[in-house]
């Protein structure tokens, strides 16, 4: 008896705190892209093109497709050098597409102090630790969408990536699949919402945020954006797609009136909050198996500027 007991409260709390991607693994890529075997994986250096084959190589561990061609890895020069951004799809039910992305490039190092490397955990490992949870998430799943994970390359040095990618001919028709993107721009820590939450920037341009709202699971909620005067939504790599009048947003968690980290070399590990980011990820898979072509097709308002 206490044994059949035992088992079912065993049972029952594993029902209750499953997680489909754990805090381990969520642990192993953000200190991985952020170690300073990186060296702040500045775009153009061999530690810049390590973490593109990082990415690459959890891409194939979770079985993805690749957007074209036969690498994830897709080259675009820069300075006249070969460099990549990463991208797999996932193909779903329908060809409608839903895009998760998040530049894995960072400022590299700096010369004259003890600590030299820029590690970047929050800018942007924590993006790109986000794509690969929910590719992670979906390995064994077929959701209604077909899911689309791109990491960029190049946005500190002017969202060159983001750029590249979406005048690439061969990738035209897919993306206008896309029903809307997802870009991850530093969520390492609690925003000022509170856990579980993060801000989309451009909220006014579009409705994504109230019909993923309505399906979001376990009170995991997308905010308005509260920095507006900072004009964030044209200032990350979602531009790039907004500018082909794809839905496209940024979603964030950092403060940007307070934080003390912001291309700093503070900007390490000890800043994670990695229950809050596991928690994030792991809601917002479940919550992308609720939506459909049908019941989620964002739209923008008049309000936006496509240039
Ligand atoms: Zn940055």
């Amino acid at each position: 008896m206490k044994k059949v007991l035992l088992l079912f409260v065993i049972g029952t709390s594993s029902l209750l705190f499953s997680q489909q991607v754990s805090k381990k693994r969520v642990i192993e890529v953000l200190s991985h892209l952020a170690s300073d075997e990186m060296k702040g994986r500045d775009i153009g250096t061999p530690e810049n093109d390590s973490a593109a084959v990082y990415i690459a190589k959890q891409f194939a561990d979770n079985k993805l497709s690749y957007c074209i061609g036969d690498s994830y890895l897709i080259p675009f020069e820069y300075k006249g050098k070969i460099v990549y951004n990463v991208c797999g799809i996932k193909k779903g039910k329908s060809e409608k597409t839903l895009a998760f992305s998040a530049h894995f490039d960072h400022i590299g190092t700096s010369e004259n102090t003890e600590d030299k490397v820029f590690n970047g955990a929050d800018d942007n490992a924590s993006g790109v630790t986000a794509i690969i949870g929910l590719a992670d998430y979906f390995k064994t799943k077929k959701s209604d969408f077909s899911l689309m994970y791109i990491a960029f390359n190049g946005e500190e040095k002017g969202m060159k990536g983001s750029k590249a990618i979406v005048e690439i001919p061969d990738l035209q028709e897919q993306q206008q699949n896309i029903a809307a993107l997802f870009n991850f721009e530093m969520i390492a820590t609690v925003s000022q919402f509170g856990p579980n939450t993060l801000y989309m920037t451009g909220d006014e341009f579009s409705d994504l945020d109230e019909l993923f709202n309505e399906k979001a699971v376990n009170n995991l909620k997308i905010q308005p954006d509260p920095y507006k005067k900072q004009q964030l939504f044209y200032r990350s790599d979602n531009v790039s797609f907004v500018k082909k009048k794809i839905i496209a947003h940024s979603l964030s968690t950092v403060d940007m009136t307070k934080a003390k980290h912001y291309h700093q070399l503070n900007d390490d590990l000890e800043i994670v909050d990695f229950d809050n980011l596991t928690q994030i990820i792991n809601n917002f898979g479940k919550t992308i198996e609720k939506l459909t072509p049908k019941n989620f097709a964002p739209k923008y308002t008049d309000k936006v500027n496509f240039n």
